[in-house]
């Protein structure tokens, strides 16, 4: 890598020499990976962790009375400790293990839902994912709910006055992300909650995007659920987090019945296992569950503060140069946002342009994003994005500018 031009605010090529993948060509270019927000790259400590575990500590938790299972056990829950710690829930028995985000969010709508009647309902915004969007549908169709919209503004902000207007006795739950994934927007989640907590309903965050910039205390915020995903905050695929006030997951019924979740289990009645194994049913991703643990540790010694006032520099930059481009328009220009570029060019498919973009090595997204009804919004097919991590550097922004002005030339 060529010398920084700017001051670090943290030794960045220092990082960079801390992620394997980073120092691979491309087409026998180097890469510059700006694809972030789909899934960020993992430190030479979380891969190692997965190998150590499956050539030294290989065995099933929480049942062996034999020497390896519970290390393995050990492993596992210190790892638990270790995100309860860093998200600074009360208790490490609210921090609950899943596959990802969508399957954290998917027990809670099931489970939660469960609690719910006919006529209760839900808020969520017209900036979710996907996968912050279908569990809630699915719980309306089974429960009779209704699923309410907050609107956005043409900058990509919620319309909170919008947002009082559907608040009222009946709304059980407002689930909404931290960060959108689309348009970078910080959405004020600290607002939304005092808000959604005066009418009496229970609050999720969608922290999939956040829980990698921004430094998380749940109990500040005050959030009745957190959840994200271990595989884009430097750890393993198939890894998820979900955090929940105990009161609350104690009166929601499992969402899955199996090993592990049981306390007794007879033909005639079968007894929950406490919490958080209660909502752990079946052998977990144990490797992925401990990697997740040492990406945790891993950032917990970084200066978030930092690494976002960094992030943001990236970002501020690349959209200066994109809109020098003809035809450029940024998607989603929030007073308050993060780490996500989103844009359109004007008479050219997203999807070409980011073809030709990886021919020169560069790593973007093109398309909706899981975000469907955002595009629709915004009246475009998609956007090309390219989404920062802290060890994306401004040379690497100057080679994606060029690479796209090429790009463009191309296609024009
Ligand atoms: C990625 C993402 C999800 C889904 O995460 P999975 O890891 O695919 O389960 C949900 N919400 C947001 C905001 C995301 O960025």
């Amino acid at each position: 890598m060529v010398e920084e031009k700017h001051t670090p605010l943290f030794d960045v090529i220092e990082v960079r020499k801390e992620f394997p993948i980073l120092s691979r060509k491309i087409y026998n270019k180097e890469l510059v990976y700006l694809d972030n927000g789909a899934t960020s790259q993992k430190p030479k400590v979380v891969i190692d962790a997965i190998e150590k575990y499956y050539k030294e500590d290989n065995a099933n938790i929480h049942r062996g009375v034999h020497h390896l299972s519970q290390v393995a056990t050990d492993e596992y829950e210190q790892a638990r400790t270790a995100i309860q710690k860093y998200i600074n829930a009360p208790t490490s028995s609210e921090v609950i293990f899943t596959a990802g985000t969508t399957a954290s969010i998917n027990t809670i709508a099931f489970s939660f839902g469960e609690l719910m009647n006919e006529g209760d309902e839900i808020i969520i915004s017209a900036m979710e994912h996907h996968s912050n969007i279908v569990p809630w549908q699915l719980l309306c169709e089974r429960k009779k709910c209704i699923l309410r919209v907050i609107d956005i503004n043409d900058e990509g902000e919620l319309n909170l006055a919008h947002f009082d207007e559907l608040l009222n006795e009946r709304t059980k739950l407002v689930a909404v992300t931290h960060i959108s994934n689309t348009l970078g927007t910080i959405n004020p989640i600290e607002a939304i909650i005092e808000k959604s907590h005066n009418v009496g309903a229970k609050v999720m965050i969608d922290g999939a995007q956040s829980i990698q910039h921004l430094k998380i205390d749940v109990q500040a915020l005050d959030c009745d659920f957190f959840v994200f995903s271990g595989h884009k905050v430097f750890g393993p695929t198939g890894t998820g987090i979900l955090f929940g006030k105990k009161e609350i997951l104690d009166a929601m019924p499992p969402y899955q019945g199996g090993g592990d979740m049981i306390a007794k289990v007879t033909f005639e009645k079968t007894t929950y296992n406490e919490l958080p194994h209660k909502f752990e049913a079946g052998t977990p991703n144990i490797s992925g569950g401990i990697a997740l643990g040492v990406a945790i540790d891993y950032l917990s010694k970084k200066d978030l503060d930092a690494i976002h006032s960094y992030e943001q520099e990236l970002q501020t930059y690349a959209e200066q140069e994109i809109l020098k481009i003809e035809g450029a328009r940024i998607i989603g220009t929030a007073k308050d946002k993060t780490s996500v570029v989103s844009f359109f060019i004007d008479g050219l498919h997203p999807f070409d342009v980011g073809t030709l973009l990886d021919k020169q090595g560069v790593a973007v997204r093109t398309g909706h994003h899981c975000t469907q009804p955002l595009m629709d919004f915004f009246e475009i097919p998609g956007t090309i994005r390219a989404s920062f991590a802290f060890y994306n550097t401004k040379e690497e922004v100057d080679v994606f500018i060029k690479a796209l002005k090429r790009s463009v030339n191309m296609l024009k």
